[in-house]
């Protein structure tokens, strides 16, 4: 008899998406001729720049030629890619890396959701809350049964405390989705120092480190002294550079970093997962590679930034709208998400039917993404300017 993996059946079904779709449709057959602004799901709109469209093309024609055609590739990535990463976005930040520090991979949603394969079962695992939903469910895939939930809100300014009991496992999501608030260097360094002076590993994911525009954020937590030696980093060209639809990202481990055996002797962590990934991953495409190598060109970087301006332009315009009106809002300054209380403690889901029937605008309900994101309702930045605009003006006429 076949056995499946129980873990499975304890995952909650998360319906989020697919709720937002269903209402959003009984709502657009019920209204045929209303014209819906879509600020919901956190998707990229804009195309990708023309640098990486042209080295896109030149790449596959390398590909039509028997003397540059490519086939498998380094499992881990190509030392073209990873040593422009190191250049570009760790070195002028004070950052060293070697190349075998650096592991290129499809998705940080694969490398958030696969890291476990390298980790005991029994580490207790501290969860901010809300958060990207790819965290809890993967750890309880594997069977990890201890989770903390650190809750992250109005109250204490979206900085999660400490967890009262040990924690192995940490995730921080930052800039936060979905609350698009920060941690400074200071309230970082609290972290790094509990996960050092604990034998702790801090999962580190930077996915919308492109946005951050204050100074004294962190843009790596490798900013923060001694961090080398407990976390690892998950980087994605997703957001930064709209590959949401090309895929590639990256996660850096230091050499430093140590993980425990169960008699507590050291093992490095980048052994374990360079092994981990050379088995089951064949490695990002060359194509694809070439093109993410694209974005640090002078004229790479130049449009990359635009387009991350031209969203932090919407989110700037999103943010203004509603303090005009009277709502609170966080993030929006160093992420492409605002992060709105719902007016009159209204519970996110009836926040959500108010604004779609009145406004005919979708957002995202905060308590999809966990308990502390009740009250909550996100929008994100990565619409048109148009839209954006014209949501806005929506929003002045919302009566509760
Ligand atoms: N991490 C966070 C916090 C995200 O919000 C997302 C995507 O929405 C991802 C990771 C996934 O990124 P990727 O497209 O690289 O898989």
């Amino acid at each position: 008899m076949i056995k499946v993996n129980d873990n499975f059946l304890k995952i909650q079904n998360n319906y989020l998406f697919s709720d937002i779709a269903k209402r959003v449709k009984a709502f657009t057959e019920a209204n045929p001729d209303k014209k819906l602004i879509r600020l919901g799901i956190g998707d990229v709109t804009k195309p990708l720049a023309p640098t990486v469209i042209k080295a896109l093309h030149a790449s596959v024609e390398e590909m039509a030629a028997g003397e540059t055609f490519k086939g498998y590739g380094p499992e881990l990535g190509y030392e073209f890619l990873i040593s422009k990463i190191i250049e570009n976005e760790f070195n002028p930040r004070g950052i060293e890396l070697s190349v075998d520090e650096i592991f290129v991979s499809d998705g940080s949603k694969s490398d958030t959701g696969n890291i476990g394969d390298i980790l005991g079962v029994d580490n207790v695992v501290a969860i901010t809350d809300p958060v990207y939903p790819v965290y809890l469910d993967t750890n309880i895939m594997a069977g990890r049964e201890d989770i903390i939930y650190l809750p992250c809100n109005k109250e204490n300014n979206f900085v999660p405390d400490l967890p009262e009991k040990k924690a192995d496992m940490i995730y921080l999501c930052l800039p936060n989705n979905p609350t698009g608030t920060v941690l400074t260097k200071e309230q970082l360094k609290v972290w790094v120092d509990y996960a050092r002076e604990n034998k702790s590993l801090i999962l580190f994911d930077a996915a919308y480190e492109a946005f951050i525009r204050e100074e004294g954020i962190p843009h790596s937590i490798y900013e923060i002294e001694g961090a080398k030696e407990v976390a690892i980093e998950f980087r994605s060209f997703s957001k930064k550079a709209g590959f949401t639809g090309t895929r590639c990202a990256y996660t850096v481990i230091p050499k430093e970093l140590m993980g425990y055996t169960k008699s507590g002797e050291e093992v490095s962590i980048n052994k374990l997962w360079n092994r981990r990934h050379s088995t089951k991953f064949n490695g990002v495409p060359y194509i694809v590679q070439k093109a993410a190598e694209s974005i640090y060109t002078e004229a790479g970087k130049k449009e990359v930034q635009e387009t991350i301006d031209y969203y932090m332009e919407n989110a700037r315009i999103i943010k203004e709208g509603l303090s005009e009106i009277g709502l609170e809002t966080f993030g929006g300054i160093n992420a492409p998400y605002i992060w709105l209380k719902t007016p009159n403690n209204m519970k996110s889901w009836d926040f959500f039917d108010l604004v779609l029937n009145q406004l005919n605008i979708v957002g995202t309900p905060g308590v999809g993404f966990g308990a502390n994101g009740e009250g909550y309702f996100r929008l994100t930045a990565f619409g048109s300017r148009e839209n954006t605009i014209e949501a806005m003006e929506r929003f002045i006429n919302l009566k509760l």
